[in-house]
């Protein structure tokens, strides 16, 4: 074989070469390398709740095991726990759909990839609001599309207004990610902005995914109100995505969904029907418990409750910290410090200059956040809450004495 050829076997398409890697897992390298050494670190890096899944989600799983529920199922999932989807949409959404509508996955990122591979063609726009989950943008690149950005403020809570979205759209949209309540901002909209967004996607035309991981986790007053309900006209543009990993603590179990207009769901079953197959069919007896076990709203009402105790906490330590400012997020367990007054200053001579240096410099003190430069945002650092209180005081306290350090 000749140099050239084998040169052009061993390159990797275009399409993965174009994924940007992730700035965070250096982070989280080091941290692990630190933790090694023996090094305390306390993490305000987590994703996933620090809970362990309800027991009678746990026995389901155990019976479906012994009851040899180890075949193969349909692809999408198997029919009762797409019925007991239907259901849940139906009585906490407002949303009806018909079981074929329901395609269940390997968890919800599995199912946002398969909506925006299905929805987005070579060259095609998709309108992200910044900051935005970092997974979004690379899958729009994965699929070939182009990822259009709206910016958004601390000062109007993260929300982008229906003219911003309105100027975003061209003929080369085909769809909006819509996120509420929010990673990395907790931002939850309102049903009167959801009223307003909802006009512009039936004026438009365009998708909608609407991504509703962090449903069960809305604070105080807060309600979560799906975008897809506001009417049948937007239902019928709106891609659904949901799953058990935040409200359930299953993060490892893998199981996500998505409910969509017919001809959308035909083809994300289609094309899962040749890349995955089903997801597994434990987790997916597990999760019809979980979706129809009467102990659930017990359940991730008490979840939710242990957070608000964590935010309130959180906002009530870094509103006193020098140099900082940050709001109370209504949604999700996650919190955006703006630190951006501190950029320039240094630490034993290193001069910080962004989001992920504050991370690293702040990491060689003791403590792991994740820098807000992947989510489009670096004048911030993202703080989970999902970690125990006294870990939280321990850990601002240490934040604090590291931005006294700075000179
Ligand atoms: N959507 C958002 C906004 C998330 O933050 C996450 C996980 O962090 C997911 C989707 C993915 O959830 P899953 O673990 O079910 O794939």
């Amino acid at each position: 074989m000749s140099k050239s050829v084998s040169t052009i076997i061993t390159k990797l398409s275009s399409r993965v070469a174009g994924i940007t890697p992730s700035s965070t897992l250096a982070i989280t390298a080091k941290a692990n390398k630190l933790k090694t050494d023996g090094k305390k670190i306390i993490s305000f890096s987590a994703g996933e709740p620090d809970f362990n899944p309800p027991e009678f989600v746990k026995e389901a799983a155990i019976k479906a095991v012994t009851d040899n529920k180890s075949k193969y199922t349909p692809s999408s999932g198997i029919l009762e726990l797409k019925r007991a989807i239907v259901q849940k949409f139906e009585t906490e959404n407002g949303l009806v759909y018909n079981h074929n509508q329901i395609i269940v996955s390997n968890g919800a990122k599995h199912s946002l990839h398969n909506a925006i591979l299905t929805v987005v063609d070579e060259g095609a726009e998709v309108i992200i609001p910044a900051p935005y989950w970092l997974t979004y943008p690379e899958l729009v690149k994965l699929a070939g599309g182009k990822p259009v950005y709206i910016r958004t403020a601390a000062e109007n809570d993260f929300k982008f207004t229906p003219d911003q979205l309105r100027r975003a759209i061209n003929k080369r949209t085909r769809a909006l990610i819509f996120n509420s309540p929010s990673n990395p901002t907790g931002t939850v909209y309102t049903a009167d902005e959801l009223n307003e967004i909802a006009k512009v996607v039936e004026e438009t035309g365009i998708y909608v995914i609407c991504d509703e991981i962090y449903e069960k986790l809305v604070f105080d007053k807060t309600k979560h109100i799906s975008l897809a309900s506001l009417s049948r006209g937007v239902q019928n543009k709106a891609i659904v995505v949901n799953g058990l990993s935040k409200s359930f603590a299953m993060t490892g179990w893998r199981i996500g969904y998505l409910a969509a207009p017919q001809e959308v769901a035909d083809a994300v079953d289609a094309l899962q029907s040749h890349t995955t197959s089903n997801p597994n069919s434990i987790a997916q007896y597990a999760a019809l418990a979980a979706l129809t076990d009467t102990r659930s709203k017990d359940f991730y009402n008490e979840i939710k409750s242990k957070f608000q105790v964590r935010r309130d906490l959180m906002i009530s330590i870094l509103s006193e910290t020098e140099g900082v400012s940050c709001t109370a997020p209504q949604g999700a367990f996650y919190i955006m410090v703006n630190v951006s007054k501190l950029y320039n200053k240094s630490y034993k001579g290193f001069r910080i200059s962004n989001s992920i240096d504050f991370a690293d410099k702040l990491l060689d003190f003791g403590v792991a956040v994740v820098p807000g430069e992947p989510f489009g945002a670096d004048n911030f650092l993202r703080l989970s809450f999902a970690l125990a209180e006294e870990e939280i005081k321990a850990g601002l306290d240490k934040f604090k004495k590291f931005i006294a350090e700075l000179g």
